[in-house]
């Protein structure tokens, strides 16, 4: 038997993938729908690392599995160029993120493409160019008129490394959850004026809507959903364990924990504090 080339077999068929647009998903056709999303990489000017391959190959594994059973499967590519590590890249490079990213990207569909994931590349998204984010403004706009986003100055975790704020979540034994090595500096409190997203006005009906969605077919077939319904709650969960001084016991015991606060509290008594802008959720696509 010959041996596996990867060398000569894989560029073959990722050329022949490309130039028959193999992996585009018309979403006009008859058949039924899966999106396989996995959250957009934060571009920095390492590459990709063994995070990526898991996130990607996992999402991979899903589009194609979909796809042999007859789903018209998607896939979709794109890149978050406000992450984190993607900021702090542009900063330590001295340009802006529309400068990085120009430079950036280009290398990481190399290595996206040499990984041969299934990727729809004709709908790949960037966040650092104005179609795109013509609409996060817009949707942040909205928002401001309507009271939902607001400024208000409140004491928040600091990390003097990554000079950003951090969520309750990220701060570790007291340290930022990137910069947690012995030599590294606690995260500290500071007064910091920042904007806020009222979502406490939502979470009475955000829990509801997750009874709805873990029972939905939908809530079954969205990764991104399931993700949610995963994370959501822990927010407010944690602001309600917060609440009642509660011990800080993690993600496992959510059912045991959660249950009695749903049966007995308002959850809209609880302030926004919780949610901020900078100090969002990242998992390990960094
Ligand atoms: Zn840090």
């Amino acid at each position: 038997m010959k041996r596996y080339n990867p060398k000569d077999i894989e560029p073959k068929w990722q050329g022949i993938w490309e130039e028959t647009g193999v992996y585009t998903a018309d979403l006009q056709s008859s058949k039924p729908k899966y999106i396989a999303m996995s959250m957009f990489n934060y571009p920095s000017g390492a590459g990709i690392h063994i995070g990526h391959a898991m996130n990607y190959t996992i999402s991979d594994v899903k589009a194609r599995f979909k796809r042999q059973q007859g789903y018209e499967s998607y896939h979709p590519v794109g890149w978050d160029a406000f992450g984190l590590p993607a900021e702090n890249y542009a900063i330590k490079a001295g340009v802006s993120p529309q400068e990085s990213m120009a430079t950036i990207i280009p290398m990481y569909h190399k290595q996206y493409k040499a990984m041969g994931w299934s990727n729809d590349w004709e709908k790949e998204i960037a966040t650092h160019l104005p179609e795109y984010y013509k609409r996060t403004q817009w949707i942040f706009t909205q928002m401001h008129k309507n009271g939902l986003a607001y400024q208000d100055s409140r004491m928040q975790w600091w990390c003097s490394i990554d000079k950003t704020v951090l969520a309750n979540e990220q701060v570790i034994d007291g340290k930022c959850w990137r910069h947690d090595g012995p030599d590294d500096p606690p995260a500290e409190k500071r007064e910091v004026k920042q904007w806020f997203f009222k979502i406490t006005d939502f979470a009475d009906e955000l829990l509801q809507g997750l009874d709805v969605a873990a029972g939905h077919p939908l809530g079954q077939r969205l990764d991104r959903l399931a993700l949610s319904v995963q994370q959501q709650p822990l927010h407010i969960q944690r602001a309600v364990m917060a609440a009642l001084q509660a011990p800080h016991t993690g993600q496992h015991r959510y059912q045991e924990l959660f249950q009695p606060i749903r049966a007995g509290l308002q959850l809209s008594d609880i302030h926004a504090s919780e949610c901020t802008l900078a100090g969002g959720r990242e998992s390990t696509n960094t």
